[in-house]
Parts: structure tokens; sequence; C-alpha cells
């Protein structure tokens, strides 16, 4: 007979967005002439940018005559994009070189896939809360006991809460391999360059890594804050990044992304010598993965265009602004709220000791406008419930309103 991974049994079954799902429907069904507002999962909303969409249809053309017809790419990426990506990075003061990056289908598949790579013995850092897929496909890998109580056995966690300021503090125990995000899902918090410092000292004093997911380092607002990990001296060492044209350029549902695998990366092989980390990641990728698609590639090219980079600027300003109003209308309401400004994401405290799933089915109900609800992201999202910024300015305006009339 043959058996399952048993990994998988660990996991902890009602994921938040089935459940969300799951309530709306039900709201939606016994309430048909209620418009509801979705401002839960994060997923963009305005349209791709004009030179994007004309990028993938002058490639599609090229794809469709024999002389410019294109078969299997590069594992890793086109050069073309490759070096488009590196002169980003060195344009944002990162030190990145156009081999050191590897263009994907997504930081979702890049950030779970990257722990194959890491030996079953690492002990594994997530911040609470967190986004879900670094603990999961841990679990499945079986880096983790059983879960208990909403976490799970063996993992580390570091809370990110309003006492903290939602910056992490060093574990207290030795971790091997530490995932941060910044700008932070679901939090909206961003971390300092202060902070971003004492980890890559913390990792370089313990030989662990840090597995950087930058999917929002676009949204970043205020002058002089930190986009890439690799801005910070001595992260070339101890960091991997991530990021992802999701967000940034509307591309959900276009799917490209990049990972940035420094050739200083090294850890120990189970003889304890030093082995290089981009070798592995590139056997790993050019075995279970055979590049994305030649038109998106083009996609992704013309977003570090002139045109494309205005257009990009022009949505996100879009998005921001929509934070600024959620932010600030919730504030002025007498609600206590975080992130927004770096983050397309407000963090907000429940109101009266609500909570998070309580004030879910209250702004259900008597508002008709979805969040999500900051228990589904760990513990420590308790009495927290997340909004995203992600919406029609006209929605967004109507949400801030009704919601402000119940709390
Ligand atoms: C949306 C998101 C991503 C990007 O996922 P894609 O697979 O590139 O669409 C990565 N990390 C976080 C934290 C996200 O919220």
């Amino acid at each position: 007979m043959a058996k399952i991974n048993s990994n998988y049994q660990k996991l902890q079954a009602g994921y938040l967005f089935p459940e969300i799902g799951r309530r709306v429907r039900a709201f939606a069904a016994a309430n048909p002439e209620a418009k509801i507002i979705r401002l839960g999962i994060g997923d963009v909303v305005l349209p791709l940018p004009e030179p994007i969409v004309q990028a993938i249809k002058d490639a599609s053309d090229e794809m469709g005559a024999r002389e410019s017809f294109r078969g299997y790419g590069p594992e890793q990426g086109y050069d073309f994009l490759l070096s488009a990506i590196a002169d980003h990075y060195k344009s944002q003061g990162a030190a990145v070189e156009a081999d050191e990056v590897f263009v994907s289908d997504g930081s979702k598949c890049d950030t779970a896939n990257i722990q194959e790579i890491f030996g079953l013995d690492n002990v594994i850092a997530v911040t609470d809360p967190v986004y879900p897929v670094y603990v999961d496909t841990n679990v499945m890998a079986g880096r983790t006991g059983e879960a208990k109580d909403g976490r799970y056995g063996k993992l580390v966690y570091l809370p990110t809460t309003a006492e903290n300021g939602f910056e992490p503090a060093l574990p207290t125990v030795k971790a091997d391999i530490v995932y941060l995000c910044s700008p932070n899902n679901p939090t909206g918090a961003l971390m300092s360059r202060a902070s971003l410092e004492k980890w890559v000292k913390y990792a370089k004093e313990n030989e662990a890594i840090l597995l950087y997911d930058a999917a929002y380092e676009a949204f970043i607002q205020e002058p002089g804050q930190v986009h890439s990990i690799f801005e910070i001296p001595g992260a070339r060492e101890v960091a991997i990044e991530f990021r992802s044209l999701s967000k940034t350029a509307g591309f959900t549902g276009v799917r490209c992304a990049y990972t940035v695998v420094p050739k200083d990366l090294k850890a120990r092989n189970d003889q304890g010598e030093l082995v290089g980390v981009h070798g592995l990641w590139l056997r790993r990728q050019t075995t279970k993965f055979n590049g994305v698609s030649y038109p998106i590639q083009k996609a992704a090219e013309a977003v570090f265009s002139p045109a494309g980079k205005k257009a990009v600027a022009d949505n996100i300003a879009y998005y921001m602004e929509n934070a600024r109003i959620i932010r600030e209308g919730l504030a002025a309401a007498g609600l206590t709220v975080y992130g927004g400004v770096n983050a397309p994401y407000i963090w907000l405290k429940t109101p009266a000791g609500l909570g998070s799933w309580d004030l879910f089915d209250k702004l259900l109900n008597e508002a008709h406008v979805v969040g999500t609800p900051g228990a589904g992201f760990g513990t420590c999202g308790e009495g927290y419930f997340r909004l995203s910024a992600f919406g029609i300015r006209e929605n967004v305006v109507e949400a801030v309103a009704r919601i402000t009339k119940i709390l």
C-alpha cells in the first residue's frame, strides 16, 4: 500500500481564506441585496498598465512568426530581464549581479520551495503573525512537530505586536533560518535600517540565513528607508531576497517574480564544510522548473522601462492613497491603526476587546465589509484585523464610512 507524507496531516485544517469565503458566501446567500465590499484577500484590482500589455502583445507576435519563435528559454530567466532586474537593484544601492537573479512564476512558490535546499534539522524561526506559506511548507517538509494551540512544535516564533513596535526581537534560542517580511504582510510594518543591521549581525554570528520577503518593497513611500536587504553591509553573506511583480505591477494573474541568491552566501554540509547556496538553488531550479514564458518575461522587462516604471508608480500611488484614506478615516473615528504608510495593509486593533473573528463577523453583518481576522496569521494576530488597500477608490471610501458608523 502506498503511503502518504504524514507531515501533511499535521497541517491545521480550515485555512484562513477558505473559511472567510465560506462565511461571506453564507452571508451573501442570506442577504442577496447587500452590497458587499471586499478588502480581505490581498489581490490587486487595477488593470495592467499599457506599456506592459503592449510588451505581451509584441512578444506574442514574435512567438507567432517562424523567424522569432522561441521554445524553452534559460531556466534562470532571459538575460534581458536578469540585467534589467540587476540594474534596478543597483539603482537602489544594492549590489546584485544578473547571474544571482532567478526569475520565477511567483514568490509564493519561491518562498515555499527555498526550504528544500536546506537540511531537515535546521531550526526555523518565523514571525507571529506570519505569511502562512513559510510555516506550512516547513510543516510539509517535516521540520516541525505537531500543532498545539495554533503553534507547531520545534518552530521558533518571534512575536511582532504593538508592544514591540512590530519589530521582531532576536530569538533567545539559536535559529538557523529566519523568515522576515518587510514591508510586512499582514501588519503593514516596515523594518528599520537599524533592525535589519541587527539581524544581519545575528545571522553572521550564528551562521544563520535570512530569507527576506520584499514582495511589497515598491510600496515604501518614506524616503531613506531600506528597499533591499542587500543595502545592508554584509547581507550578501547571509541573505536571500524574494521579490514579486504581483502587487508591484498588477501581475497576480500574470505571474512573474524573482529571487536573489548571492554568490557570497554559504552554508555547511554534513561534513561541516562550507558550500555555496547559489549552486544548490540553480540545481534545484534547473531540475524542477523550466522557466517563465517569453511574453511574460517581456512584460516583466517592460515594468523596468521608463514608461513602465511611471505607470507602475501611478498604480501604487493610487493604492497608497486608499491606504491613507483607510488609516486616517479609522484613526479619526478613534480606532487604533498601524501600517498603511509603507505597505498596502492597515492593521487595526480590534476595539472593545473584540476577538478578531468577532470583528470579522460584525463588519460583515453590520457594514457588509470583508476584512481578514488577524488570528488567521498566528496567535499574536488575535486582537488585530487586516484591511487591504487594494480596492476601487469609491468602495474604499464607502467601506470606511460604513465601518466608522458602526465601530
Ligand atoms: C502576495 C505575496 C507574495 C507574492 O506572491 P506571488 O506568488 O508572487 O503572487 C509573496 N509574499 C507575500 C508576503 C505576499 O503577500
